[in-house]
């Protein structure tokens, strides 16, 4: 029901109610009336008739008063009229003319207590009637004296005149009056009803309107105007709600469409509006918080940090548990799980689906869409994002079911969002280890420099010590070099020095460190070595080098290495004392003709004093 509805039954009711009781009051004035009215009539009849038989008494005549009485009861709405003897009248003039007797009670109890009374008979559809009595008490007051004629006392009841009288007539007068009254009152209320209706009308309608395009505003819809007729005040209320709704709108549309820019538009339930206002709040509040992991993994130290970063955001904000991030390398076409939230689920390095197809791998969508994938009874999303030119970054997410997959799949737009946020930091943490990497490497061999050494070899001393493990140390360096480049050219001599550094990569576990140390002088640091087995791995290098054919023109030829061995902390309580002990031991090789490997010992130690000694 509208409100004009409501209003307009309201004041119909209220109306109704004061029309009952209006119309209940003008009934019972009106009865009290009619009934007042009937008794004075009665009343003036009485006296008349009292007075009359007085006069009949004074003149004699009383004997003729039936033609009096009668003439009287022809009255008109009288419908009897009878005297009734006291007992003192019938002592002493007999029971009178016929009829003259008591007819009811109230004959009798008006000649009992000489008071008049009366009494009302109603009846809705039948006639209604009032009857009367009136005593006649005697008196000897003014020109009539009663003790002239009765035999009685000042005071006594001599009789009473009693009558019966219609008030039909009143009646009939009153309901059609009261009818008249209803006609007018319901006239009147049909007026009202339509003179307020028609004057708040517009108001109301202004208010219906108000109140429909306030509650689409409250569900989220600013699109809806309030529409008004001609009042000038109404129209004023309406442009005021139309030109704030007009401002909000336009300014959430901007809002959104700016936005867009910054952040992935979030898919919304098919069923359920977005309310703009509530978004633009979200929305900023979303902002903030990417601002916010920006600011913060612009500070941290490495790109690990910054895995671990996003990976507190997806379990955190996402509300992620199980899920993989994973590096893919474009240009060696490897991938490398950077960062494992519980485990890992790939069993194969390189070759990712989504990296190689840059799209989303969907396990809901097909079984076994990734052949890497390991665990049949789970489900996957795997979600690639380009970071730059050569580097691409998966995320793998992994759930129970395909209904926790769904409700990840709608949470996308917030995982791009922070990915996207750290793309730069990223790249320049990459860019970073990169340089950091090329300052401590090799650039002819792809081995670590000296650099290198001298940065990470405290790193290496304290786990060394800590865990108890020895290093083996070689002293590497090739027989006669300065003669190939002096016979072959630097060209050459570059090739020579690659083959020894491969040689002494494929002759070494990953554990040990290669080291170009300088020129075509090498070191390698070989992890948890056994002193009786230092020499064993330095003679298996000698032997495969000098089996290595190095390429000159369009012939070949071969070279020699000496390598002077150490162990560390065996032999010298600092790592640098070893090395030296390793390079006194090289020293041994070459003097004692070359090509040969040569474990430090003591004796070496008193000899380089001798030798300094002697110079
Ligand atoms: P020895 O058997 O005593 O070691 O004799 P050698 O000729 O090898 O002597 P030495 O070890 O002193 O020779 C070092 C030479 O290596 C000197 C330098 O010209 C050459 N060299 C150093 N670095 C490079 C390089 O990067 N490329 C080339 N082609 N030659 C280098
Ligand atoms: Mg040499
Ligand atoms: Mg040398």
């Amino acid at each position: 029901m509208n409100t004009k509805s409501k209003i307009a039954l309201s004041l119909f009711s209220i109306m109704v109610v004061i029309f009952i009781i209006m119309l209940a009051n003008l009934i019972y004035n009106f009865r009290n009336y009619s009934i007042n009215t009937a008794i004075n009539k009665a009343e003036t009849i009485a006296q008349s008739v009292k007075h009359g038989l007085t006069a009949h008494m004074i003149n004699g005549i009383m004997d003729n008063r039936e033609v009096f009485l009668k003439e009287i009861e022809n009255l008109q709405g009288l419908e009897a009229l009878w005297l009734v003897r006291g007992e003192n009248v019938i002592k002493q003039y007999g029971n009178g003319l016929f009829n003259e007797g008591i007819r009811d009670d109230i004959d009798s109890h008006v000649l009992k207590t000489g008071k008049g009374q009366n009494e009302l008979h109603e009846s809705i559809l039948g006639s209604s009637t009032l009857r009367v009595t009136i005593p006649y008490i005697a008196t000897n007051t003014g020109p009539i004296d009663c003790l002239r004629c009765h035999d009685a006392k000042v005071g006594d009841t001599l009789g009473a005149i009693s009558m019966v009288v219609n008030i039909d007539d009143l009646k009939t007068y009153g309901v059609s009056s009261i009818a008249y009254a209803i006609l007018i009152l319901f006239v009147l209320m049909i007026v009202i009803l339509v003179f307020v209706t028609r004057l708040i009308g517009p108001y109301i309608n202004v208010f219906d309107s108000i109140k429909e395009v306030m509650s689409s505003a409250q569900d989220g819809d600013y699109s809806h105007r309030v529409i008004t007729e001609n009042q000038k005040e109404s129209k004023e209320v309406a442009n005021w709600i139309n030109g704030l709704l007009e401002k909000l709108q336009t300014t959430l549309d901007d809002i959104e469409a700016k936005i867009q820019v910054f952040i992935t538009k979030q898919e919304h339930d098919k069923h359920e509006l977005p309310d703009p206002l509530m978004e633009v709040n979200k929305t900023v509040t979303r902002l903030s918080d990417i601002y916010n992991f920006r600011k913060t993994i612009e500070h941290d130290e490495d790109i690990n940090t910054v895995y671990e970063r996003i990976a507190e955001v997806l379990r955190t904000k996402v509300g992620l548990d199980d899920f993989v991030i994973i590096e893919a390398d474009n240009a060696t076409h490897t991938t490398k799980e950077v960062y494992i939230e519980k485990i890992s689920h790939c069993i194969a390095n390189g070759n990712c689906r989504a990296d190689r197809t840059n799209s989303l791998v969907d396990s809901c969508q097909f079984k076994k869409l990734c052949s890497k994938f390991n665990d049949d009874s789970k489900c996957y999303l795997c979600v690639p994002f380009s970071i730059s030119n050569d580097l691409d970054i998966v995320v793998s997410i992994v759930t129970d079911g395909p209904k926790e997959l769904k409700e990840v799949r709608a949470k996308l737009p917030l995982i791009h969002d922070y990915v996207d946020a750290a793309k730069p930091e990223i790249v320049g943490k990459k860019l970073m280890n990169r340089l950091e990497k090329s300052a401590r490497t090799d650039p002819l061999t792809g081995l670590f420099n000296r650099k290198y050494l001298e940065e990470s070899i405290d790193k290496i001393v304290s786990q060394s010590k800590r865990s108890k493990i020895a290093y083996g140390i070689l002293m590497v360096d090739i027989d006669y070099f300065k003669m190939i480049n002096d016979t072959y050219g630097h060209d050459v001599g570059d090739e020579a020095i690659k083959i020894i550094a491969q040689t002494l990569v494929e002759n070494t576990r990953e554990s040990d460190i290669v080291v170009r140390f300088g020129g075509e002088e090498f070191i390698v640091l070989l992890y948890n070595c056994d002193t009786g087995y230092i020499k064993e791995i330095a003679e298996k290098i000698r032997i495969a080098f000098s089996a290595k054919k190095i390429k000159a023109g369009n012939g070949h030829f071969s070279k020699t290495i000496s390598i002077g061995c150490s162990m560390f902390p065996e032999q010298g309580d600092t790592f640098w004392k070893c090395i030296k002990y390793a390079d006194l031991a090289l020293y041994k090789a070459k003097e004692s003709g070359r090509n040969q490997v040569v474990l430090f010992h003591e004796e070496l130690l008193h000899e380089e004093n001798s030798l300094e000694a002697n110079y």
